[in-house]
């Protein structure tokens, strides 16, 4: 059997919780946090990171952060997963759902301005399998219009565009330690925050609308209700597990890379001979190898394939139902313009296995079988 995921484990995780345990501090924003806190800040370039208990919950923080109100727009593409859409549409706001690009899945930035009106307050760019949007155009569009820019970077913890870490180009960005994701703590993400004087608010809404972390370090005398909020603090055992993860980061990260190539130089030959279509990633864009995914020819071929893998104990996996179409997606937005590549590319699309710790036998195996379907 090779499963379709496995979580990330590197060794020294029961050791760090430990550890936390004996600081006796395990509730938020303990030693391991802000280790974690600081090597987000490290890695990317951005003024802030904090740690919050999934991503889900991060992008939560940004819609309170970006002033979301009832009947504003957010513009997102409809190819995501439902937290994306979530985040905002429990602050009330109506989604614009923009078509994907059919090369890397991701938010088409060309027709972005076309989906903006005067009710418009962010736009979310999705990093689809931690390959980067093309993020110069996003943010410039979201300067000329005043636009605040949140991106869903849930996928793409050590991808890059043009040199800089994803989430740390938007106003804020939303990172995801969940166990299918390249680096873990169970559940668990992160929030990074571009501009300085975004960060006191943060810090006020990650702790239930109070100025607490003013007060830790000193600032005030007392904490008090100042603002509305909720509690986005994880644990500091989860954390501890995260931080074994994240020292590892570049061992993880080289392992998933070479999988990635080593799929790619392999069923390279069928997308020559025009049968699949394999990832693409622009020359911008260092990816974290977050997926490797495929582009069969419909959606019978994909039903077939799968099965076919299935039957050699080989895991496969699909998604996203476009949200578009969802019955909560037809109640709270709308597609913006044409849908040519959203649906398309959810019926044709693939995922074979991928986990750190994946080996070249287990890539061998899962390649043999797709080239002997094609047969
Ligand atoms: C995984 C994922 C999320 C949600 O992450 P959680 O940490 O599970 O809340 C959001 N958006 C995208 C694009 C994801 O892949």
């Amino acid at each position: 059997m090779i499963p379709f995921n496995k979580p990330p484990y590197v060794g020294t995780e029961p050791e760090y919780m430990m550890k936390a345990i004996s600081n006796r501090k395990i509730c938020g924003d303990g030693e391991f946090t802000k280790k974690c806190n600081t090597w987000i800040e490290e890695k990317t370039g951005t003024s802030k990171a904090l740690l919050t208990t999934s991503c889900t919950q991060a992008l939560e923080m940004a819609a309170l952060l970006t002033d979301i109100e009832p009947g504003d727009e957010v513009i997102m593409p409809s190819f995501t997963f439902v937290s994306t859409a979530n985040a905002f549409v429990m602050r009330g706001a109506r989604i614009v759902f923009v078509d994907i690009r059919p090369d890397t899945q991701n938010i088409d930035e060309k027709l972005i301005e076309n989906a903006i009106t005067d009710k418009t307050k962010a736009i979310v760019p999705v990093h689809y399998a931690g390959v980067g949007c093309e993020m110069d155009t996003i943010l410039e569009i979201g300067r000329k219009h005043g636009i605040r820019v949140v991106e869903d970077a849930a996928q793409g913890v050590m991808s890059t565009y043009k040199g800089r870490g994803l989430g740390s180009l938007g106003d804020f960005g939303c990172y995801s330690f969940h166990e299918t994701k390249n680096y873990s703590m169970g559940e668990g993400g992160a929030i990074l925050i571009r501009n300085e004087a975004d960060i006191e608010r943060a810090e006020i809404v990650r702790e239930k609308g109070t100025d607490r972390s003013r007060f830790l370090r000193g600032q005030v005398d007392k904490y008090t209700w100042v603002d509305c909020g909720s509690s986005y603090l994880p644990s500091d055992i989860n954390a501890a597990y995260l931080w074994a993860q994240l020292e590892e980061a570049d061992k993880i990260n080289q392992d998933r890379l070479a999988s990635w190539n080593m799929y790619y130089e392999r069923l390279k030959p069928l997308e020559e001979k025009g049968i699949l279509q394999l990832p693409y990633i622009p020359a911008e864009c260092e990816h974290n190898a977050h997926m490797f995914y495929i582009k069969t020819g419909s959606l019978e071929e994909r039903t077939a394939l799968t099965a076919y893998l299935k039957d050699a104990g080989v895991g496969s996996a699909f998604h996203y139902v476009p949200l578009h179409s969802a019955p909560a997606g037809e109640r709270f937005g709308v597609m913006a313009g044409e849908d040519r590549y959203t649906t398309n590319t959810y019926e044709r699309l693939l995922r074979l296995p991928m986990y750190y710790g994946l080996t070249e036998e287990e890539i061998e195996k899962a390649c043999n079988r797709i080239m002997e379907f094609y047969k």
